[in-house]
């Protein structure tokens, strides 16, 4: 048996088929001596306009964490390509492939002193 107070556990598994993760079939008598108010959920409602619509710009979900995107322009592929040709992650001209070195401080921009590239993805 679901109890009134299940919906505000947060065991509460919010399934047809289950009443709650610690007690599948519910439990016996009126009190469950695992409640536990769940503070983040103030009401179903709420659970679901959150799950479907609160997204920011450019961030994302991977499982339940929100993440968010330090390159927020740019496609996974772009990024994948980047990794792939950029001097910062080749060491490598990405134009003539002549080696680049990292310079101390470091560099911001990938310019090539052999054929002329100009870095201009950053
Ligand atoms: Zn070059």
């Amino acid at each position: 048996m679901k109890l009134d107070c299940c919906n505000r556990c947060k065991f509460y598994s919010r399934s047809p088929h289950l009443v709650c993760t610690l007690h599948p079939a519910g439990v016996e008598g009126d009190i469950c001596p695992d409640f536990e108010l769940d503070l983040t959920i103030p009401d179903d409602e709420a659970v679901a306009w959150y799950g479907e619509q609160w997204q920011p710009e450019g961030a994302s979900y991977y499982g339940d964490d929100l993440v968010l995107e330090p390159v927020q322009q740019m496609t996974l592929e772009q990024r994948l390509d980047l990794l792939d040709s950029h001097p910062l992650f080749t060491g490598r001209c990405s134009n003539c492939e002549m080696p680049l070195r990292q310079t101390e401080p470091p560099r911001v921009h990938w310019d090539c002193e052999y054929c002329g590239w100009v870095d201009d993805s950053v």
